[in-house]
């Protein structure tokens, strides 16, 4: 393209530009508003980028676990052999699956809400936990319980599904005993409610103590004024009951 050619192209282009940018008086409008992402979802040190709009946090993350796992393949620095004992005192047996990145987008409300709906939770991701690496729900399938899959849980209680996605459905112990707490804060559902640790001002939260959505409203130490909020236990269903106690947001990947 000859010089001159570029000039008057890019010349033309510039007056477009301005002015399209001065048309009208709403063009600030047309300029998504941005919010101070809250204090408390910098806890997702795991995700690679968390956005507010001012109705959704947008947590984006690859899903891979930060922690060693048998499940990583044996090039990968975080792999590890594994064998022994799982979750619930299984003898470990090793999925075909391997780790692999995903690209999730979550969208969760800032303001979570309750709704009598109580929408059953999907197969796939229902949450993201504190190191980027999504919640399941208690099931193996349709209707299909855990019991069969259990047995492949890693050191860290998590394990891949086909595609390498790599997930929770039990309390992920790499977050409990090594980056916080069995009473911390460890992720948020996609409803925006908040999921705790198995205890609580130091005793054991038992299913007795929580709803049919597998959480209770209190006061936590980052909620003070307390907040409708999940417990993970080692007791069915683990993260969640019969279904979102508030209106999930989404996620993609
Ligand atoms: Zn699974
Ligand atoms: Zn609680």
């Amino acid at each position: 393209m000859k010089l001159s050619l570029f000039l008057r192209i890019s010349n033309s282009l510039l007056a477009i530009i301005l002015l399209a940018s001065c048309s009208g008086n709403n063009s600030a409008t047309d300029i998504p508003a941005t919010f101070t992402v809250p204090a408390i979802y910098n806890k997702i040190y795991g995700a690679t980028s968390i956005t507010n709009d001012g109705t959704y946090i947008t947590i984006k993350s690859t899903g891979q676990p930060d922690h060693k796992s048998v499940y990583y393949p044996t090039a990968n620095a975080l792999y590890e052999a594994f064998s022994g004992t799982t979750f619930g005192g299984n003898t470990f047996a090793k999925n075909p699956n391997s780790i692999s990145a995903q690209t999730y987008t979550f969208k969760i409300p800032v303001n979570p809400k309750v709704n009598s709906n109580h929408a059953a939770t999907p197969l796939g991701p229902i949450g993201i936990s504190l190191n980027g690496v999504p919640f399941f729900n208690q099931y193996a399938g349709p209707n299909q319980p855990l019991t069969g899959e259990v047995v492949s849980f890693d050191k860290y209680y998590g394990h891949p599904a086909p595609g390498g996605v790599y997930h929770y459905h039990v309390e992920p112990l790499y977050l409990t005993t090594v980056k916080a707490t069995k009473s911390s804060l460890l992720g948020f559902l996609l409803d925006g409610f908040p999921v705790y640790g198995p205890e609580e001002n130091g005793s054991a939260v038992t299913n007795a103590m929580l709803d049919a959505y597998h959480g209770h409203t209190g006061v936590t130490s980052d909620y003070p004024n307390g907040i409708y909020h999940y417990h993970i236990n080692s007791t069915d269903p683990y993260i969640n009951g019969s279904g979102f106690y508030g209106t999930a947001g989404t996620v993609s990947k």
